[in-house]
């Protein structure tokens, strides 16, 4: 097994260092190369003695992805990549524009084990976890095509954050440290569908991210049949988990809401709804939902106006504006795409 450099933290590159017998500010410069400068080779690390960059090249790896597809969206400024992992896997990133500034949303996994049924990305279920590296690559990628610093990111790409748990808390370190990209976990946030045992670890971590929790239901029923994880945790334990969240860390949770027609658009569903996260610090954000080609569901901006005004002005609601109509830009589109096409040939 190769070092994956990418992967590691300043700590574990001053051990390295001290292993091989290397000055302990060799350690620094390594991880300025990697974090700050976003090197994508060791050879560019010109300051590093040619003795080290050669067992670097022998004994370790930098992750670099590649891209494979871009799609621009001719009217947001929402762009989309494709990126190839060393190993050939491919996963989605994708750039939009806000009011304050330019946000990625980044991968987690290849694929993904929570079987949502109205999500793409689950589709071809779980290949394998992304590397802390590879996470954190996917910013780098993005920034050596458009030249620009993100704003923000949010963990909302392909797959459960919470599924990764320990890569993401090794994102999460090297992505703050001042000496790498030294980006805050205020401009974070992560989004889980409910693994509740992970939400009070993270809890207790007391971070500044904010965390978004796929509710899309108010009741067992319903989320149960769209959302296999309840199965496993329903609504009051995910729903307890949250609270502790909020009273541990005094962050205001942010609850997504697919609106689905048919499905979760009632008059009951809000007044459940309503009833449920009364009292919790916490914003509610219904989600037009996205058009999958393989799910039959139906939604839109109407649908969720329409179910806004029944939710009324008790709890703090937005409605999500789309992004990317133009694009294939859902989660697990771009890379369900490229499938579909590599298997017709
Ligand atoms: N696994 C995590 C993060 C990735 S999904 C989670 O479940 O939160 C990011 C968000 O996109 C989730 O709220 C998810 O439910 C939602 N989503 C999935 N498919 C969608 C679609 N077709 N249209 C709109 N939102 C979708």
């Amino acid at each position: 097994m190769r070092y994956d450099l990418a992967s590691m933290t300043r700590p574990e590159l001053a051990q390295l260092c001290e292993r091989w017998g290397e000055r302990p500010f060799r350690a620094k410069q390594l991880f300025g190369w990697i974090q700050q400068k976003g090197a994508r080779s060791i050879d560019e690390m010109t300051d590093l003695p040619k003795t080290l960059r050669a067992r670097l090249a022998e004994e370790a790896a930098l992750t670099v992805l590649t891209p494979r597809r871009r799609q621009a969206s001719r009217t947001d400024g929402t762009i989309k990549y494709l990126f190839e992992l060393p190993d050939g896997e491919t996963i989605e990133t994708v750039r939009m524009v806000y009011r304050h500034g330019v946000s990625l949303c980044l991968s987690t996994q290849v694929g993904c084990r929570m079987g949502c049924a109205f999500c793409a990305s689950g589709i071809g279920g779980l290949r394998r976890h992304l590397t802390p590296g590879e996470i954190l690559g996917q910013i780098r990628a993005v920034m050596a095509d458009t030249g620009e610093r993100p704003d923000s990111l949010v963990l909302m790409g392909i797959g459960e954050p919470l599924d990764n748990y320990d890569n993401v808390l090794r994102f999460l370190e090297l992505l703050a440290d001042p000496e790498g990209f030294g980006m805050s976990h205020r401009h974070l946030s992560l989004s889980t569908c409910g693994v509740v045992p992970r939400i009070y670890d993270l809890a207790r971590l007391h971070l500044q991210l904010t965390l978004s929790v796929s509710l899309h239901a108010p009741n067992d029923r319903i989320r149960g049949g769209i959302m296999p994880v309840n199965h496993r945790w329903g609504i009051d334990e995910l729903l307890e988990a949250c609270r502790y969240y909020a009273d541990e860390t005094h962050r205001r949770i942010s609850f997504e809401y697919a609106v689905i027609e048919g499905v979760n658009d009632s008059k009951a569903c809000a007044d459940e709804l309503r009833r449920r996260l009364s009292g919790m610090l916490c914003h509610v954000n219904l989600i037009p939902l996205n058009r999958v080609e393989e799910r039959q569901f139906v939604s839109g901006r109407a649908v969720a106006e329409r179910f806004a005004a029944l939710l009324g002005d008790s709890l703090s609601v937005t409605i999500r504006r789309t992004l990317g109509a133009d694009i294939d830009a859902a989660c697990g589109q771009l890379r369900r795409a490229d499938a579909r096409e590599k298997a017709e040939g």
